[in-house]
């Protein structure tokens, strides 16, 4: 985990709807900012954009993290690290790191690592795209899923 550094991204239109795009170099594995937001400790929430935090908790993030869009060849991960008291419980907060060195002008982009029975078709234009949003460990689901729509 090297030194935080907020700053450095930016909110920007894309073809898909709004993306996160990187305002200056990141070396890899560099924390980029912490997602801020709504912590819901609530196992029924949920939201185009809500996070899991560890048991049933959630995080709604706030911008500029809440335009992170999903690529099956991610050059960023969420990653929780310490932790903020709320109540008498402790909640992880989370951070956005780098996978791999970015250049400034790349979209910054995550696995969304969804369950099969919530995916919806990709369009990340990856070499590796799975042509759909899922966890890599669900497309075998997936297929059943589809075999028995
Ligand atoms: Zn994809």
């Amino acid at each position: 985990m090297k030194e935080i550094d907020g700053g450095g991204v930016e909110v920007r239109d894309t073809i898909l709807g709004r993306g996160l795009f990187a305002c200056r170099p990141f070396g890899p594995e560099q924390v980029i900012g912490e997602v801020l937001g709504e912590l819901i400790d609530d196992p029924d929430y949920g939201s185009d954009y809500c996070m899991d935090l560890h048991g049933d908790a959630k995080l709604e993030p706030e911008a500029p993290f809440r335009f992170l869009n999903h690529s099956c060849e991610p050059n960023c991960e969420l990653v929780l690290w310490k932790s903020r008291k709320r109540g008498r419980r402790r909640y992880p907060r989370m951070w956005l790191q780098s996978l791999r060195a970015i250049l400034p002008g790349e979209e910054l982009t995550i696995d969304y690592a969804w369950p099969a029975e919530v995916a919806i078709p990709c369009r990340c234009q990856s070499p590796q795209c799975r042509g759909w949003i899922v966890h890599l460990d669900e497309v075998q689901n997936l297929i059943a899923v589809a075999v028995e729509a």
